[in-house]
C-alpha cells in the first residue's frame, strides 16, 4: 500500500497534483475540502453544519474531520493506497491518521510539501476565485485561510520531519514539470 500526504497552504496546487498522482499510481484521492463541498451542495446534516465555518476560512472541528476521513477510507477497502489532500490540518488530525494507519497495519510513506512563494499563492488564490467562484476565495477569507494555515497546519512540518517522511518539492513551473518532480520523489529517484 502506498499512502501519501500532500501538504501545503491553500492555493499551492495540492488538489491538481494530488489528483494526477492518484491516477498515475492507481491510488484513491481523498480531498477533505472536496468532500465537504459536496456535502454542502447536497445540503446534508454535515454540510449544513460546516458551511459557515468553511465560508469563513476557519477549520472544521477535528472530530468531524476524523470521522469523515475514517468513513471515506473504509469505503475503499481494497485500495492500493491513498493520496490525502487537505488532511491532516492539525496535530490532533495527524495523530488520528497515524492511529488509523496503525490499526490498518500500514503507514504514510511520504508527506510531500509543495513550495510556492506567498506572492504567487495570493495570485493563484485570486485567480481561482474568479475561475471557480469559490465562496472561501474572497480577499478577507483568503487572508484568514493563510493565517489559519500558519497557526494550525504549518506546525505539522516538525511532526513529520521527526518521523523522517517530510519532503519538499518546488511547486512552480508547468503542471507537467511539477508532476515529474513529484514522481521522482515518490519513486525515490531524487
Ligand atoms: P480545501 O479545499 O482543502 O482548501 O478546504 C476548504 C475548507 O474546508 C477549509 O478552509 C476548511 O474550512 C475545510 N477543511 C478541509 N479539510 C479540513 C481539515 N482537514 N480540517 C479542518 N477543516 C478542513
Amino acid at each position: 500500500m502506498l499512502n501519501l500526504i500532500f501538504f501545503g497552504p491553500p492555493g499551492v496546487g495540492k488538489g491538481t497534483q494530488a489528483a494526477r498522482v492518484a491516477k498515475h499510481y492507481d491510488l484513491v484521492h481523498v480531498s477533505t475540502g472536496d468532500i465537504l463541498r459536496i456535502e454542502i451542495k447536497l445540503k446534508t446534516e454535515l454540510g449544513l453544519k460546516v458551511q459557515d465555518i468553511m465560508a469563513s476560512g476557519e477549520l472544521v472541528p477535528d472530530d468531524l474531520l476524523i470521522e469523515l476521513l475514517e468513513n471515506t477510507c473504509d469505503k475503499f477497502k481494497g485500495a492500493n493506497g491513498f493520496v490525502f489532500d487537505g488532511f491532516p490540518r492539525t496535530l490532533r488530525q495527524a495523530e488520528a491518521l497515524d492511529e488509523m494507519m496503525e490499526r490498518k497495519n500500514c503507514k504514510v510513506a511520504k508527506v510531500i510539501a509543495l513550495e510556492v512563494s506567498e506572492d504567487e499563492l495570493l495570485r493563484r488564490l485570486v485567480n481561482r476565485a474568479i475561475e471557480q467562484g469559490r465562496t472561501d476565495d474572497t480577499a478577507d477569507v483568503i487572508k484568514n485561510r493563510l493565517i489559519v494555515y500558519h497557526k494550525h497546519t504549518k506546525p505539522l512540518i516538525d511532526y513529520y520531519i521527526k518521523q523522517g517522511i517530510f519532503v519538499e518539492v518546488l511547486g512552480v513551473g508547468t503542471i507537467d514539470v511539477i508532476f515529474t518532480s513529484l514522481c521522482n520523489v515518490i519513486d525515490n529517484r531524487y
